[in-house]
């Protein structure tokens, strides 16, 4: 008699999770942006734990000349300063970009204990485009994982983004 009370509980406790994630989304779109206002290319990265933001980080890979600068690699490594553990199971990732294959591994080294992204990456994508890192069976983790969260304004932020690089290069 107590099951369509839980059912209904339990169908409240997915939705607030859903929009747990287009909020964290937001903030990652928010970073990206201010990245796009640096001349990076607009990926933002937040973890956070049941919703309390941890780290946040966005790409840093021309002003920091750093070809590991990508913002979820940076956003695990600030997190696990701030936690004082490598450790992130009790994490959720959320990234504005489909990580690529080199922070796909790094998500599965830090053990996520979950990944969101936007907009998927046909071209560099790790975690479902091109390769399923995080889902590979050989792999010791294998975190839950949920692409295409708002995922219509990540792209076209990328998009913008690469026209004016293009308009500007043909005006030098
Ligand atoms: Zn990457």
């Amino acid at each position: 008699m107590s099951h369509g009370h839980r059912g209904s509980r339990r169908r409240r406790r997915r939705a607030r999770g859903v929009d747990l994630d287009r909020i964290m989304m937001k903030r990652a779109l928010d970073l990206a942006r201010s990245a796009a206002a640096q001349g990076e290319v607009p990926v933002g990265a937040v973890v956070h734990r049941n919703g309390e933001i941890i780290a946040e980080a966005a790409n840093t890979r021309e002003n920091d000349a750093d070809p590991v600068g990508h913002a979820e690699l940076l956003a695990l490594q600030l997190a696990g300063r701030v936690l004082g553990r490598w450790r992130l199971t009790d994490c959720t990732l959320v990234v504005t970009l489909e990580p690529c294959a080199m922070c796909a591994g790094a998500l599965v080294n830090a053990r996520i204990g979950r990944l969101v992204w936007g907009a998927d990456d046909p071209k560099a994508g790790g975690c479902r485009s091109l390769y399923q890192i995080p889902a590979d069976s050989r792999l010791n983790h294998r975190p839950p994982m949920v692409g295409g969260v708002h995922a219509v304004i990540s792209a076209s932020l990328l998009r913008s983004f690469f026209q004016a690089r293009r308009r500007k290069k043909k005006r030098c």
